[in-house]
This record gives structure tokens, C-alpha cells and sequence, in this order.
């Protein structure tokens, strides 16, 4: 049988695997198999040559029982509606894991955005709230940057909202930038998280982070500062990196903050000097003792799992492990940081600017880094514990963690009693 890499069905299959381990109640696991609801929308935006092209974009809200759904947009030419339902699946359980009193939710437009000028994505930006402007908002559905969407997106966004509801609105999505209430901190929230938790895995399997060797395959927004992080803090060696135009690997180390230079300067860290070339595919089998995938879904797998030679993955994307890989990492001893917790430093400082724009309150650099650590060790040591206790893997520890939250707010709130009790009614 050939293993799925639809992330749709895997998010789905982690959350049976989970279901069954837990003895979840069978009608609160369907309500949690699927989006509560989503949007499908058609965007219509005229292009520098005058004509017009037609965008599919889609909303979806998996779930809200503990707050307002929270969760990114991407722009991206192979975007599904699938990959939209599992990245909106992986929020709630990433928002409920750091106990943020939020949920999860995503969106996605099917378009290439280095295809297009700035002008044409400020109006695919526009026209996009133009359409979901009435499901999202501070109190219901809050978006934010992800892959090739990024601060300049998300002031178009919500200024589109803004008009829409006749008043400004900053806490309508977060990863804004700075002069419209965007957070100190947010830019490197994420690798910054993921930093966090790789130093305290290290701690776990007794690695000397400054002697440490690491890879990361995707050096965006996370997977850059990861890099800059990872030697700034920590004092890591960075032996590889890659982006969508191919790898670049050095046995003494990259300098990242120049490899960092030179994809600024040319568009890709490819082609930087001194370094050898490397694939995307040989990136993961590295011998490293940190990986970092920090690109797409669904690398490693049950194909190149038994090559992958790092002692921690540190999943900075999400999904990039597919569950016949996890169980082949697992066999194998490696420690896997999920991503549900490794990538969390996004949406937590996500959170905390949310907070300052509904409190009007402003936190400095110190106060946003202190809480975020907080709030990472807090869900690392809850996962590391219960995996420990339940003899589960990490993933399976962050899930249960997860799951359990949203399921006592759907308890408490009583969602399954008043189906219960809307059926009768129903009958007349
Ligand atoms: P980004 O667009 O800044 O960077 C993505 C990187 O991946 C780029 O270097 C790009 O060249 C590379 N890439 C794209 N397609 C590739 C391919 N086929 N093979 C290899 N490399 C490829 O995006 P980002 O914000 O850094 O997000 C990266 C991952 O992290 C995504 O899975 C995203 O969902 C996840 N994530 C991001 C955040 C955040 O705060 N930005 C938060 C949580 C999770």
C-alpha cells in the first residue's frame, strides 16, 4: 500500500491515533475530523496588463472552542484545500498545546506570488478580505503571515477590514508591521520558539548545543532566523542550508548571517561562496545532530525516513513528518520536537500581540522574549512528561495534551449536550 502524503488525511490519521490511545468519545473525535466550517472564494484582481485573473483562495475554521480561530495565510502556487484543512487542524491543537485562548483556523490563495508585481498583491490582498471580511475579526477569526505572505500583506489586509467595518481594527490579524500595531519580537518569533525547545531537547539526550551540527532545509522567514539563532544563541555550527532553488553545504560552517546577505542580495542562498552545492533530498540525510525542516509538508517519509541521520528533528514547518515516518524516527531514537510545539513561537507572540491590540498596551523586546520562553518551556516540559508517562512519542504526548484541552471546552461549553438536545425539536 502506498502511504498518503494528502496532509488532510494525515492530520486526520494523528488525530484517530490519538482518539484511540485517549478513548476520546466517539462524537466529540467526528465533530474534531473535520472544519467547523470553511470558505471557498473566487478572487478577482486586475493585473498590470490590464486583464483580469481570476484567484481561488479558501478560509477554513476548524475550531473555536477555546477562543477565536487563529491561524495564517499563504500564498502559494500548489495551495489545496486539503493542506488549507490540515494546517487549520494543526492550530487548534498548536493554540490549545500552548494555552493560548485561541483556536485554529487557515487560509490559503492558489497563486505564485513571485509571478506578481506589488501592486497586483496588494489588490489579490484586498480582494481576498474583500470576501471573508464577515467570518474573520478580533473576536472570531484572526489571520497572519505564512509561507509568501508577510507583514506588507498583512497592513493591506487590515486596512481592507478596516474599510469594510468603518473603523480601525488592528487586532484583525497579527504580523503587522510595528507602525500599525504590529509586536516587537513577532519577525523571529518562531525560529526564536523553535530555538527554545531545541536547547531544552539537547538538554534531554545530553548534547552540547555549542558542539552541535545542524541543517535546515528551507531558509525563509523560519528557517532563516533559525539559522542566525541557532549559532547566535546556542553557538551551533550550521553545516547546510537550502531553499526552492537547491542547498548549499559546508563542512567548517556557514557564516549565516552572510549566507542570510547573500540570499537578500541574490534571491537564493545558492551559489554562495565557498560553499558546495546540495539538495533538497540529501539535506534530511545529513549527519547532523539538529535537522530543521523549515519549507513544506510531507519531506521526510516512509522512503527516506531510515537515512535521516540527525538526533533531533526539529519540526519548524508544519507537517513535514508523515506518520510512517514518525514511526520509523521514533523506532529509531530520534528526538522528534512536533511541530505543533516546535513552530508555536509564531502564534504565541502572535497572541501577545493580539493582547496589546485590544489592551492598547505595548510590551518591549525583553517582556515578549520572556514570556515566550515561559510559554515554550511550559509545552515542552507538558509533552516531554506525558510522553514519558503514557510511553508515547512526542507527537502523540502533544496531541493528547492538545486534544484534551479542546475536548474540556467542548464539554463544558456543552456542544455535543445541545445537539442532544436540539434533536427532538428537530423531529417536529
Ligand atoms: P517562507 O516563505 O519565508 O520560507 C519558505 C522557505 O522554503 C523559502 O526558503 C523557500 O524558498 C523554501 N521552499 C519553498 N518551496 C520549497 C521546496 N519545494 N523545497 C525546498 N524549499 C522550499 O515561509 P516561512 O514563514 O519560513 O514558513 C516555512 C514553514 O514554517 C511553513 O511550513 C510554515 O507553515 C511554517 N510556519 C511558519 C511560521 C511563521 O511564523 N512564518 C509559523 C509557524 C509555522
Amino acid at each position: 500500500m502506498t502511504e498518503t502524503l494528502n496532509p488532510f488525511a494525515i492530520a486526520q490519521a494523528q488525530l484517530d491515533h490519538v482518539a484511540a490511545h485517549m478513548k476520546l468519545d466517539p462524537g466529540l473525535h467526528s465533530l474534531l475530523r473535520e472544519p467547523r466550517r470553511e470558505l471557498h472564494v473566487s478572487l478577482p484582481v486586475r493585473m498590470d496588463d490590464g486583464t483580469v485573473r481570476v484567484f481561488k483562495g479558501f478560509r477554513v475554521q476548524h475550531n473555536d472552542a477555546r477562543g477565536p480561530c487563529k491561524g495564517g495565510i499563504r500564498f502559494h502556487p500548489s495551495e489545496t484545500i486539503d493542506a488549507v484543512r490540515a494546517l487549520a487542524a494543526w492550530m487548534t491543537w498548536k493554540t490549545a498545546l500552548l494555552d493560548l485562548p485561541f483556536g485554529g483556523g487557515k487560509g490559503g490563495v492558489i497563486c505564485d506570488p513571485s509571478l506578481m508585481s506589488p501592486s497586483e498583491l496588494e489588490r489579490l490582498s484586498r480582494a481576498y478580505i474583500n470576501e471573508v471580511w464577515r467570518i474573520i475579526g478580533p473576536e472570531r477569526d484572526i489571520p497572519a503571515p505564512d509561507i509568501f505572505t508577510n507583514p506588507q500583506v498583512m497592513s493591506w489586509m487590515m486596512d481592507e477590514y478596516s474599510k469594510h467595518v468603518g473603523y480601525p481594527v488592528p487586532g484583525v490579524v497579527t504580523g503587522k508591521p510595528l507602525s500599525v500595531g504590529g509586536s516587537v519580537g513577532r519577525e523571529d518569533a518562531t525560529a526564536r520558539g523553535g530555538v527554545v525547545v531545541v536547547r531544552e531537547a539537547s538538554r534531554q539526550l545530553g548534547l552540547d548545543p555549542a558542539q552541535s551540527r545542524v541543517a535546515i532545509q528551507g531558509f525563509g522567514n523560519v528557517g532563516g532566523f533559525a539559522a542566525m539563532l541557532s549559532k547566535d544563541i546556542l553557538g551551533s555550527d550550521i553545516v547546510a542550508v537550502s531553499d526552492v532553488y537547491g542547498g548549499i553545504y559546508s563542512a567548517q560552517g556557514l557564516d549565516p548571517h552572510a549566507v542570510m546577505r547573500h540570499r537578500q542580495k541574490t534571491g537564493s542562498v545558492t551559489g554562495f561562496p565557498g560553499a558546495e552545492p546540495i539538495t533538497n533530498e540529501a539535506i534530511l540525510e545529513l549527519d547532523v545532530d539538529v535537522l530543521w525542516p523549515a519549507a513544506l509538508e510531507s519531506v521526510i517519509t516512509g522512503a527516506n525516513a531510515g537515512r535521516v541521520k540527525a538526533k533531533i528533528v526539529a519540526e519548524a514547518a508544519n507537517g513535514p513528518t508523515t506518520p510512517e515516518a514518525d514511526r520509523i524516527l521514533f523506532e529509531k531514537g530520534v528526538f522528534v520536537v512536533p511541530d505543533l510545539l516546535c513552530n508555536a513561537g509564531g502564534v504565541t507572540v502572535s497572541h501577545f500581540e493580539w493582547v496589546q491590540n485590544v489592551t492598547g498596551l505595548k510590551w518591549d523586546d525583553a517582556q515578549v522574549h520572556r514570556e515566550l520562553e515561559r510559554k515554550m518551556l511550559a509545552a515542552f516540559h507538558e509533552t516531554v512528561a506525558t510522553a514519558r508517562a503514557q510511553k508515547v512519542d512526542n507527537r502523540t504526548a502533544a496531541y493528547v495534551v492538545a486534544v484534551g484541552r479542546v475536548a474540556e471546552a467542548m464539554r463544558v461549553r456543552g456542544w455535543l449536550q445541545s445537539y442532544m438536545c436540539l434533536a427532538p425539536e428537530a423531529k417536529e
